[in-house]
């Protein structure tokens, strides 16, 4: 149930390993789209996948949510769960589903939350459900499961299908069985499989994401730090990173993070301690860090143009990271939107993300939406790079130079090479390495 970014995933993979799935979803549009093997957003690898089990009859798409649960053997919860106003997760859509499975099965079956849900809210969709069933005065046993996801987007293939772990919360023999079936080549090519209880598994996928949030925060306020002492971050980065006990991964410092996963969730962990009167003062700072660190190169075009009124922008890179054309929670929307209530203009160029970008954007009138990276830098007074994307890596410096009304580039990423661009005659600024400015 959820035909989004993790539940394609997941019945398409499933799908993969000659299991019969059905991704059932509430918009048709979607399920249109997919019934013509054309993927709603972009994630590699995905479209072959899905060709491929349709061709199989392995995978099917349907909107009809009474008629692909009826004889389900195993359900998977897959949809959105966004933040609320308050920070707490919006669980609606989890309790609709429990609400269509409490209405619809006809069988004994397997209810999986994938979707990542407040601790606790596995053994309370399973109440709902059961307390559907009795209604309609049938007798069903409903085995509830806690699976949550740790897949990335823009690598979710290959995460799903070459997992560092999988997480699974079980209260029975009987749900571990099934699993270990569903999981079988998994099992078999020696992946590793934790089961626990239904509440650690809740709390392992909170952990992972608060953990991956505090090394980001803590790596650019260790960066905001060189800035000061005039250190290299990427050297300490590097040597920090060399020692085993803190390994080498997500300790790059940038604009903050951004993206559907870690800012809800960190968000919603820290709800879930306040109600437990546990103030999570580190997460707090996480947080705090994070809408700072976001600021940072708007803080920075400022400071070089003191008033940017009437100056126009182009932003390289929309999505949260590359890879994706996912723009939730992404930096290059703050910095937009600051540009804008400064009074400046922007012309923006992303890879993918530019038909999400349209819906989000499209009622602020000081941006323009460019068909090419190139088209976005003519007449701008100032480039700024805002996701990595390979394509910016490289870059042609005459034509750059030719098109860029001021030689002006802040680079969000730290990408490009300072003396290079120096040479040839351009400013630079680097997100964090004031050092090398
Ligand atoms: P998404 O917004 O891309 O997709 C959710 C889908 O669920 C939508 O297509 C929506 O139409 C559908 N939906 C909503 N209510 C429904 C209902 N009652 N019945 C059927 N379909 C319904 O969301 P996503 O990014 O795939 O995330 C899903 C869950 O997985 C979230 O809880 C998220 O936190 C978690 N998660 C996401 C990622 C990620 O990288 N995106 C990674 C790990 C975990």
């Amino acid at each position: 149930m959820g035909a989004g970014y993790v539940g394609l995933v997941t019945g398409a993979c499933l799908a993969d390993i000659n299991l019969d799935v059905t991704c059932v979803d509430i918009d048709e549009d979607k399920i249109n789209l997919l019934k013509k093997s054309v993927v709603p957003f972009y994630e590699p690898a995905l479209e072959e996948i899905i060709k491929r089990t349709t061709e199989k009859s392995k995978l099917a798409f349907s909107t009809d949510i009474r008629k692909s649960l009826q004889h389900a053997n195993v359900i998977i919860i897959a949809v959105g769960t966004p933040s609320l106003e308050d920070g707490n997760a919006d669980v609606q859509n989890v309790f609709a589903a429990a609400q269509s499975i409490g209405a619809y099965i006809n069988q004994d079956c397997l209810v999986v939350i994938k979707s990542t849900v407040p601790i606790g809210t596995t053994l309370l969709i399973k109440n709902e459900i059961q307390n559907i069933i009795q209604k309609r005065k049938q007798h069903f046993n409903v085995d509830i499961a806690s699976n949550p996801e740790f897949l990335k987007e823009g690598n979710a293939v290959s995460d799903f299908t070459k997992p560092d772990r999988i997480i699974i919360g079980v209260e029975t023999e009987h749900a571990k069985n099934t699993f270990l079936k569903i999981y079988k080549p998994f099992v078999l090519n020696q992946y590793p499989i934790l089961f626990m209880d239904i509440t650690s598994a809740e709390m392992t996928k909170y952990a992972a994401n608060a953990m991956l949030a505090t090394r980001i925060s803590f790596m650019n306020e260790i960066a905001n730090l060189c800035e000061a002492v005039k250190a290299n971050v990427n050297m300490v980065r590097m040597g920090v990173g060399s020692d085993n006990r803190i390994g080498s991964k997500f300790l790059y410092s940038g604009i903050g993070y951004g993206g559907s996963c870690f800012p809800k969730d960190v968000k919603a962990i820290i709800k879930t301690a306040e109600k437990y009167g546990l103030p999570f003062e580190l997460l707090k700072a996480v947080e705090s860090i994070n809408h700072q660190q976001k600021q940072l190169l708007f803080k920075k075009l400022m400071n070089h143009f003191k008033s940017i009124e009437g100056k126009v922008f182009a932003i390289w890179g929309l999505a949260f990271k590359a890879h994706t054309d996912d723009i939730r929670e992404a930096p290059s929307l703050t910095l937009i939107q600051a540009i804008t209530d400064a009074g400046g203009y922007t012309k923006v160029y992303d890879p993918v993300a530019m038909p999400n970008a349209e819906t989000q954007l499209k009622h602020n009138p000081a941006v323009t939406f460019c068909q090419t990276a190139n088209d976005t830098i003519k007449d701008a007074n100032a480039l700024l790079i805002v996701t990595e994307w390979p394509e910016f890596r490289i870059l042609d410096l005459q034509i750059i130079k030719t098109l860029l009304k001021e030689h002006v580039i802040f680079d969000g990423r730290n990408l490009l090479n300072k003396d290079e661009l120096n040479q040839f005659g351009f400013t630079y600024y680097g997100i964090v390495m004031k050092n090398q400015e």
